[in-house]
């Protein structure tokens, strides 16, 4: 069982900044999609022999999928709706290395009965009818499952609250599907109720990341606060000041991801600003493979920064 994570802190805006270091879970299976996993891992499956997933093919869910597969000794098939030319030419990031740990990574653009389907309308009426030893996961391992993992995340950042006697404190993270930060919040309420939750929609907006929270619990008093920015901005995209705030926090010691963590400490400076919140706890949810396709796209586009 991967589990018990470190919590550091490091400076930021000259407040401390508390960070749970689950991208150092494992050096194969980390960050918030290994605790979203966990379940698969902490469980016998004695009829799976395949995974089935899908998603971007340079999603981290796709990496993590494939090393839950090679743990587990199972087959992955990841259907993906294309893969662009230079994905399938990229040396490093997560679509390589998944493919070295043995992924299948389907492209749908290319099969022929596709019929205008979705990669989840084609798994479920397609894949999985004729296949009763594979296992399905939905995008981003957005599904109850992921629940577990979450609670034990959950219970060692109480337990670590108990003992450093701390009275209040706020947990962000950033949220794709808001299934961790969902079931994290859940937690908390439950048996943990000086802890609360806040993170930021990075994928869509509030109101989509509210309708995900719905979709899994539907008693809103267990969803998180959303904390919104300023400005809007669209999820894959590169942003200057996205960049200048990785390079701040990277220098800090701690190397984070350029996908999701740029907006996450936006959000953490936006919470520090205005003072109410005493004691924050970030998140770290892994995902730094993806950084070497990112990084040398920011460096290019933004030279001098
Ligand atoms: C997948 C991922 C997220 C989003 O997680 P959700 O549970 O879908 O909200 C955030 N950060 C990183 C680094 C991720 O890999």
């Amino acid at each position: 069982m991967l589990i018990n994570t470190p919590i550091d802190s490091i400076e930021f805006n000259a407040g401390r900044v508390f960070v749970k270091r689950d991208d150092l879970l494992h050096k194969e299976f980390s960050g918030n999609k290994a605790r979203k996993f966990a379940y698969f891992l902490n469980h016998e499956f004695p009829d799976i022999t395949r995974l089935v997933g899908y998603g971007s093919p340079v999603a981290n869910s796709l990496y993590s999928m494939s090393a839950l597969a090679k743990l587990k000794g199972w087959q992955l098939d990841f259907y993906t709706d294309h893969i662009a030319e230079q994905v399938l030419k990229s040396s490093k990031g997560n679509f390589v290395e998944a493919v070295s740990n043995g992924a299948n990574v389907i492209d749908l653009s290319l099969i022929e009965d596709r019929n205008n389907r979705s990669c989840r309308a084609y798994i479920e009426q397609v894949v999985i009818p004729n296949d009763n030893q594979a296992l399905f996961v939905p995008e981003g391992g957005r599904c109850l499952y992921a629940r577990e993992g979450v609670h034990q995340l959950a219970k060692e950042v109480s337990d670590w609250f108990s003992q450093r006697k701390l009275t209040e404190l706020t947990v962000f993270l950033p949220s794709g599907t808001g299934t961790t930060a969902v079931f994290l919040n859940e937690y908390f309420v439950l048996y943990a109720p000086s802890i609360s939750v806040k993170t930021c929609a990075c994928v869509g907006d509030e109101a989509y990341l509210s309708q995900q929270f719905s979709e899994l619990i539907t008693d809103v008093s267990f969803h998180p606060q959303i904390v919104k920015t300023d400005k809007k901005y669209h999820f894959g995209k590169l942003y200057r000041e996205f960049y200048q705030i990785w390079q701040k926090v990277t220098e800090q010691g701690i190397e984070f991801e350029l996908l999701y963590d740029p907006k996450g400490w936006m959000c953490v400076e936006k919470l520090l600003s205005d003072s109410e919140d005493t004691n924050i706890l970030y998140i770290h949810q892994g995902g730094l493979l993806g950084n070497a396709t990112m990084l040398p796209r920011y460096q290019r586009k933004y030279p001098a920064t």
